[in-house]
Parts: structure tokens; sequence; C-alpha cells
């Protein structure tokens, strides 16, 4: 049985729930994230959309696309400045700030650090998950 987990925002408006499989947490160090969450990174983690459901305050849901980067987006409650859930560019994955997480979700502690090329220079990692440089390589590549 697939655990069941919820999640919000600061303020409380915007609820989603997962009901299926999910993957593990990683932390991406890209200056991006670090941007968005204000911290040194962005614990993240996704899921399939089949899987995930808003429940409340999708309409306070604003994102943000730098002009130079035509992939990558940010979305946040336009209340309480939470980074939200966010779809990747083919709509069929979330991408989840763990940090949301009301409920446990049962993995524990980091699965990989990513992008840890462009880490900021105060941050030390200190546990032993791997380090990529840049984005998890096992991703097959489209030929
Ligand atoms: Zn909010
Ligand atoms: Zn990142």
């Amino acid at each position: 049985m697939q655990p069941k987990i919820h999640g919000s925002c600061l303020c409380g408006q915007i609820r989603f729930r997962i009901d299926g499989k999910f993957g593990p947490v990683g932390q991406c160090h890209c200056s991006k994230c670090r941007k968005l969450s204000g911290t040194d990174g962005n614990a993240v983690f996704h899921t399939k959309k089949s899987s995930f459901h808003w429940l409340s305050g999708e309409e306070q849901i604003r994102t943000y696309h730098p002009p130079d980067q035509p992939i990558w987006s940010s979305s946040f409650c336009n209340t309480c400045g939470s980074p939200v859930p966010n779809a990747d560019s083919s709509g069929d994955i979330y991408y989840v700030p763990a940090g949301l997480l009301d409920d446990d979700p049962g993995f524990r502690g980091y699965a990989a650090h990513i992008f840890v090329a462009s880490k900021a220079p105060w941050v030390c990692i200190t546990d032993s998950a791997p380090q990529y440089p840049s984005g998890i390589p096992a991703q097959p590549a489209k030929a």
C-alpha cells in the first residue's frame, strides 16, 4: 500500500495530496533553487501527475519564468510566498518541495545531491549521499 501524504504552503491556502508512488528526496544546490528557497538549495522529490492532487488554493499559485530559462520555472503561493509543487515541462511529473509536507513520507535523508558544481561556498555537505556536478546522469538520453 502506498502512503498517502499531504502538504501545504505556509499560509495553508494551497493544499495537496499524493496517493501514489513518489521518489526519494534529493537536494538541488543550483543557484536558482538557492534563490527560490532563500537557503542552501531545494529539497525536492518527484511524483507522477496521476498521483498528485491539488486539494485547495490552486488559484493562488503564481509562476515565475526567468527570461533566459525557457524550461525552468518556479511556482509559489501568491499570499505567503512558499514555493509550491511545479509540473515539469512535459506535465507528467510534479516536483514537490519536501519542506511543504505535513505527513512523514517515510524516506530518511537525501538520496542524492545535484548541481553540486554550483553549490554555495558556505555549504558543507556532511552526509554520504552521492553528489553530482549537475543533474542525475542516469536519465536515459534520447538519441
Ligand atoms: Zn500560502
Ligand atoms: Zn536547482
